[in-house]
């Protein structure tokens, strides 16, 4: 079996669409903008900003170390547990950045290697229905139904377990990376229960959930509030946003995290517009579900 090695054949499966060469034309137009405007200042805000990938393939590599090291210069990088920690107490005096990983990819060792580099502790949010899976004809299927990707292989326990030697976290991406919001709200208990429990015979206590595909729309509130009440900490979407304070601290069970995504294989301009506009526009409400959240 040949696992997808480079993101150019990700591309190849999705295909190029037009919208995406028009949203390339437009972030291309946005990005120059944005070094006008004052990147400096926007980037230098105290704040709690979530970073998560999910793949670093080779043709990644470089860019994903170039966004590190400049980010580094500015921002201080902290645990997934800390940043949590800093949010609910108010205690978000200086600019931090917080790595995440969704979906367990084999690739995501290449991620650590290079976090590792810049002392970055990530937490790899994982289905453990994936993990150390070897069947071709499984991975294809899961890979193109539940990540519309080619396949790209998992990582095996012994590597989870490795990542958690190197200070890095583990969290609940649910057991084999359902859509929460058709799931009724008995069986998401479950998920939660049970993902849980499988995870903390392999890795010790666990902490953090994340929901797959991440909109807002893909979840809702009475399964935002399962999550606490199954014994997590936190709960993370894919909705770009960052988090401020004002000093005040917060219930745990109030916060919902937002997430920038960063695909490497972007352009690291495109990258950079991202994460200095998120800063930008932060708000205190992005500390919470939205109001018309059902
Ligand atoms: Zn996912």
């Amino acid at each position: 079996m040949n696992y997808t090695t480079n993101f150019k054949e990700v591309q190849a499966y999705q295909g190029t669409s037009f919208r995406n060469i028009a949203r390339n034309v437009a972030l291309d137009i946005l990005s120059l903008r944005n070094t006008f405007l004052d990147t400096a200042t926007m980037l230098a805000k105290p704040r709690v900003h979530f970073l998560f990938i999910h793949h670093i393939f080779n043709d990644e590599v470089a860019n994903f170390e170039k966004v590190l090291e400049v980010l580094s210069e500015k921002h201080t990088f902290i645990s997934h547990s800390e940043a949590v920690r800093r949010i609910v107490s108010g205690d978000v005096d200086k600019p931090y950045i917080s790595w995440s990983s969704d979906d367990g990819f084999k690739n995501n060792l290449k991620a650590a290697e290079i976090l590792d580099r810049f002392d970055a502790k990530c937490c790899f949010f994982i289905n453990p229905e994936s993990i150390g899976k070897k069947n071709a004809t499984w991975i294809t299927d899961f890979c193109e139904t539940r990540l519309k990707m080619p396949p790209v292989a998992f990582m095996n326990w012994e590597e989870v377990a490795d990542l958690q030697r190197r200070g890095h976290e583990i969290g609940s991406h649910t057991l084999e990376h359902t859509n929460v919001s058709e799931m009724p709200l008995e069986a998401f208990e479950k998920d939660l229960m049970h993902s849980k429990s499988i995870l903390e015979e392999r890795c010790g206590p666990i902490a953090h959930f994340a929901y797959p595909y991440g909109r807002f729309f893909d979840f809702n509130k009475a399964a935002f509030d399962l999550v606490f009440k199954t014994g997590y900490d936190s709960c993370s979407t894919a909705e770009r946003g960052c988090h401020i304070s004002d000093g005040t601290p917060l219930e745990k069970n109030s916060l919902l995290i937002r997430r920038d995504q960063v695909i490497c294989a972007w352009k690291f301009e495109h990258i950079m517009y991202f994460i200095s506009n998120t800063a930008r526009r932060a708000v205190l409400d992005s500390n919470y579900v939205p109001n018309d959240y059902l």
